[in-house]
């Protein structure tokens, strides 16, 4: 049996909006649920796994997060209710915020790369709050970091095959740091500011991020919504 759960926000950034889907359960483990496909985003590269409820039949199950294990995508739960299909459902409210921090993350990350040649190490993103761990000290931002919602840029997503990546297509980012597995890759682009491997989930446009702060603190540069 194939046991591959389709993430469909990768496909396009359209889907990163799903908040209902219907599903079939493949298998139920223990402590959660495998699906033929998936809104929910997995924990991990600096996103924190969804939340939300599984539907079967008149059981509302509540999934608490969602996590990667050996190759299979698994929708952990408090209790285990059999069935063979359901609706999934996401904590839209929670997952939309994190959608915003983590389009803001790239735009940050984009900018610091292209003005001071500073690389990300490594982000972190929650609800309403990021952090990127940097590879030089900074303390002073110019006036376009805190305009990146006001800048109203479009984001899109795309996939490309992994021998066309290279590294001038994608100057910020480490293409050492993808799973050697990977065939296709998923790409967020920012208009005119960004283009960057992830299989994160972000917003359409860097306007509906939203009125937000920002601090550099030398290697480590912090934000979050206000
Ligand atoms: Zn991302």
């Amino acid at each position: 049996m194939n046991e591959e759960t389709v993430a469909l926000y990768l496909k396009s950034i359209e889907d990163c909006y799903l908040k209902e889907l219907p599903v079939n359960i493949i298998s139920i483990e223990e402590d959660g649920y495998v699906l033929d496909r998936t809104i929910m985003h997995y924990e991990g590269g600096g996103q924190p796994g969804d939340r939300g409820q599984l539907l079967i039949g008149d059981n509302e199950v509540q999934i608490f997060n969602v996590i990667k294990r050996k190759n299979r995508i698994v929708h952990l739960a408090k209790e285990i209710v059999e069935g063979k299909e359901g609706i999934l459902r996401l904590d839209w409210e929670r997952r939309y915020e994190i959608m915003k921090m983590h389009t803001l993350q790239h735009a940050i990350s984009a900018l610091l790369y292209d003005k001071h040649g500073i690389r990300t190490i490594k982000s972190e993103v929650y609800k309403g709050y990021g952090e990127i761990f940097l590879d030089k000290e900074i303390y002073n931002l110019e006036d376009d970091f805190y305009r990146i919602n006001e800048m109203a840029r479009d984001v899109k997503r795309y996939s490309i095959q992994k021998e066309n990546l290279n590294a001038s297509l994608l100057k910020r980012c480490n293409l050492e740091r993808l799973p050697k597995s990977l065939t296709k890759v998923s790409i967020v682009e920012i208009d005119g500011i960004d283009k960057c491997a992830c299989a994160g989930t972000h917003v359409k446009n860097t306007s509906e991020i939203g009125k937000y702060w920002l601090r550099a603190m030398g290697k480590k540069l912090e934000f979050g919504k206000f």
